[in-house]
């Protein structure tokens, strides 16, 4: 983000005893005669076009203004000694600067009413033109309006989605409870089932996107856009500088110093395309019943490989007259599910076996 300066624009403050609204680089008050005390801040005005008065910019970029230790008096950052009462300005306290007083708002010819004689005055105006009284300030560009809050209180609606919720709650609750409320039985094996399966690997076509110097040699089906990059600083061949809202700083000097914040958006081709990659093409199962497990057979076409395998085994018990089956993780375990061997199960409110061991 580089800051571009688009020039300067004189501020404004309001006299903290008659409330005038005074120009920025005039020290007293044109209502009342005070000094601008070093706590008042400068405000942007409600309109302003870019200064021209050059002994004005130039005070701007001398640095900020300073109040005199002694009697407050706002001096330039040149003076050494006050100008009001002649004490050592060292001994002063510089006024702050680089702050963003608020959007440049430049002007658009918008009128500002005198509430004394009616008179429609330029919205950069602070008294009237024709009476002189102090005008108020012009409403700046509103900002975005806020979304309406929603409406308070509770619809209907509302009231019957939180009783669905609460049922659906306790329906949960109900079923953890089942889930975990178990009891325990002695079972005897009468089948063992036992499924196998392979992947085979093949290269498949997928969509995939990437900027243009990115892409796999082997894209095919390139279709391309102008996309955003990168952002720089600096002019770059082939970017577009992108500025932000103006805005104005305070100088300390009641000049306002306009800027922009501005970037170079780089542009490069991001491109939507077709490559091969590693996928699966099939996949291979056998099943069967019994003990004797075994793996599928794999007849495996060109450029084709074999892939992840996995395996599943369900020994099949009966106790009380009742079938249960549960899954036993590998070959080994398997293997004890002979045909009628005991086995000690746990058994939820919903049927399933929760845990199963070997009786010994
Ligand atoms: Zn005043
Ligand atoms: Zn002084
Ligand atoms: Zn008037």
């Amino acid at each position: 983000m580089s800051q571009k300066e688009l020039g300067y624009v004189e501020l404004e403050w309001t006299c903290p005893v008659c409330k005038t609204r005074n120009p920025g680089t005039q020290t007293t008050c044109s209502g009342c005669g005070a000094a601008q005390p070093d706590n008042v801040q400068f405000e942007a005005p409600a309109a302003a076009a870019i200064a021209e008065d050059q002994a004005k910019i130039e005070r701007a970029k001398t640095g900020p203004d300073i109040h005199c230790g002694f009697c407050g008096a706002r001096n330039s950052a040149t003076a050494k000694t006050c100008r009001q009462c002649g004490a050592d300005l060292t001994e002063g306290k510089a006024r702050e600067a680089g702050k963003v007083v608020g959007a440049y708002a430049p002007d658009t010819g918008a009128v500002v009413r005198c509430t004394a004689c009616g008179m429609e005055n330029p919205a950069t105006a602070r008294q009237c033109v024709r009476c002189g009284a102090p005008l108020d300030k012009a409403p700046v560009a509103p900002a975005a309006a806020p979304a309406p809050a929603a409406a308070g209180g509770m619809g209907r609606g509302t009231i019957i989605f939180a009783i669905l919720a609460v049922v659906v709650l306790l329906g949960l609750g109900w079923l953890v409870f089942a889930m975990f409320q178990t009891s325990d039985t002695v079972a005897t094996a009468v089948d063992a089932r036992w499924e196998r399966s392979i992947a085979i690997m093949g290269q498949v076509p997928v969509q995939a996107s990437a900027w243009r110097d990115e892409a796999p040699a082997n894209a095919a089906d390139l279709s391309c856009r102008t996309e955003v990059r990168s952002t720089s600083d600096s002019p770059q061949p082939g970017a577009r500088e992108v500025c932000g809202t103006p805005y104005t700083l305070d100088t300390g000097t009641g000049m306002g110093k306009v800027v922009q914040d501005c970037v170079y958006e780089v542009y490069d081709d991001y491109c939507t395309y077709t490559t091969l990659q590693w996928g699966v093409v099939n996949t291979v199962v056998q099943r069967g019943d019994g003990l004797a497990a075994a793996w599928p057979g794999a007849n495996l076409g060109a450029g084709q490989q074999l892939g992840q395998r996995s395996e599943k085994y369900v020994c099949v018990v009966t106790a009380d007259d009742r079938e249960y089956t549960f899954d036993l993780r590998t070959d080994a375990e398997f293997a004890q599910c002979q045909p009628g061997s005991r086995w000690r199960l746990s058994v939820n409110a919903l049927g399933g076996v929760t845990d199963a061991e070997p009786v010994r």
